[in-house]
């Protein structure tokens, strides 16, 4: 996916990072960053697979012999296959080192974590992800180009989507359309289509059913994909012929939030800003009891990663943040509807990584 060079860089940025917060070794396990310091995804198996980084010294991925394999060997880091009669925890421990302190992988099972905590008393194990999350906060260039990639095809499947016909369809007919689209389009995979028609769109994850979507219906339809390893995530909104007044007053406070908070990305602006303003114009607007969520997340190799965008994340945005702005708002009983865009920061602003049309569309 990414040059030898690259995985070598991140793990002397990870080891910089462990140097500055005291922390003797860095583990881990399934989860997104293996794949971003070691260009390996561990399939989500019972067998232990982790990369051990010590702070000083060569890092080696322990790895199962039957998956070993599927590992490209880089220059990077060691491999380390274990055998089914051997002890892949003792391994990793030996690796380590017996650091004071470790950092272990969020998505490591607990019953890895609970055995060396059991075997390493002497070690106080931490949650990398504030470590990890430093290194991958910032895209490269490369990184940047692939969650472009991303979202301009997410954008052909929402320009693909206004022509289509929605009433008489249930929920899980457009979802099931909108993975096609999302292939179609360039993604190596779909990754999630949310169709929430009617008073369903007041829950923002709704699950698309068996419902038909039938004519004055509203309808969201949050998708994404993966592409490179990076994702795509965009919401637009859907009209089953003319919205009502109450409708048409909510959705324009709403376009306005979000166009306001995409316009104040750039670099130095706090986190927390960018949701101040959407939920400030929406709580103008007299709906802010009908926005329950924060207004974004960051996005790369995660669909949701660092930065949050919400209240209490002063941390200042920086070049190379991505992550979306979406806000929404939910009426229970009657109707739901977010706009969501990913955005880059740049040098001096904000780059929208999608550009479909923001406003209602109304279909048949
Ligand atoms: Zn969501
Ligand atoms: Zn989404
Ligand atoms: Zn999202």
């Amino acid at each position: 996916m990414f040059p030898d060079a690259d995985y070598a860089a991140r793990l002397d940025r990870a080891r910089a990072v462990m140097a500055d917060r005291g922390v003797g070794a860095l583990m881990v396990s399934v989860g997104a960053d293996l794949p971003y310091l070691a260009g390996y995804e561990a399939p989500q198996l019972e067998r232990l697979t982790m990369l051990v980084v010590p702070a000083a010294g060569d890092a080696t991925l322990v790895v199962p012999r039957l998956e070993a394999p599927a590992v490209v060997d880089r220059s990077a880091f060691e491999i380390l296959a274990w055998d089914e009669t051997d002890d892949p925890v003792a391994i990793a421990l030996r690796l380590a080192g017996s650091p004071q302190v470790a950092a272990i992988g969020d998505h490591t099972w607990a019953r890895f974590l609970l055995a060396m905590q059991e075997r390493s008393p002497a070690t106080r194990f931490v949650p990398a992800t504030p470590l990890t999350a430093e290194l991958r906060i910032r895209k490269d260039d490369q990184e940047l180009d692939l969650l472009r990639r991303a979202g301009h095809a997410a954008d052909r499947v929402a320009a693909r989507l206004v022509s289509e016909r929605f009433g008489g369809r249930t929920e899980a007919q457009i979802a099931g359309l909108v993975r096609e689209m999302l292939v179609e389009e360039g993604h190596d995979v779909a990754a999630f289509a949310i169709v929430a028609s009617g008073p369903n769109g007041a829950s923002p994850h709704h699950e698309p059913g068996g419902r038909e979507i039938g004519d004055g219906d509203a309808v969201v339809v949050d998708f994404g994909g993966r592409l490179g390893g990076y994702y795509s995530d965009t919401t637009r909104n859907f009209h089953v012929g003319e919205p009502p007044a109450r409708y048409a007053e909510a959705f324009a406070v709403l376009r306005a939030a979000q166009d306001a908070a995409v316009e104040a990305v750039a670099p130095g602006v706090p986190a927390e800003e960018i949701d101040r303003i959407a939920r400030g114009i929406i709580a103008a607007g007299g709906f802010g009891e009908f926005f329950v969520h924060r207004t974004g997340h960051g996005i790369g190799i995660e669909v949701h990663e660092d930065p949050y965008v919400v209240e209490g994340n002063g941390r200042p945005l920086e070049r190379g943040n991505t992550f979306s702005v979406e806000p929404g708002i939910y009426v229970p009983g009657a109707f739901g509807m977010r706009i969501e865009d990913i955005v880059a920061v740049t040098g001096d602003g904000g780059e929208r990584l999608n550009r479909s049309d923001r406003d209602l569309s109304i279909v048949e």
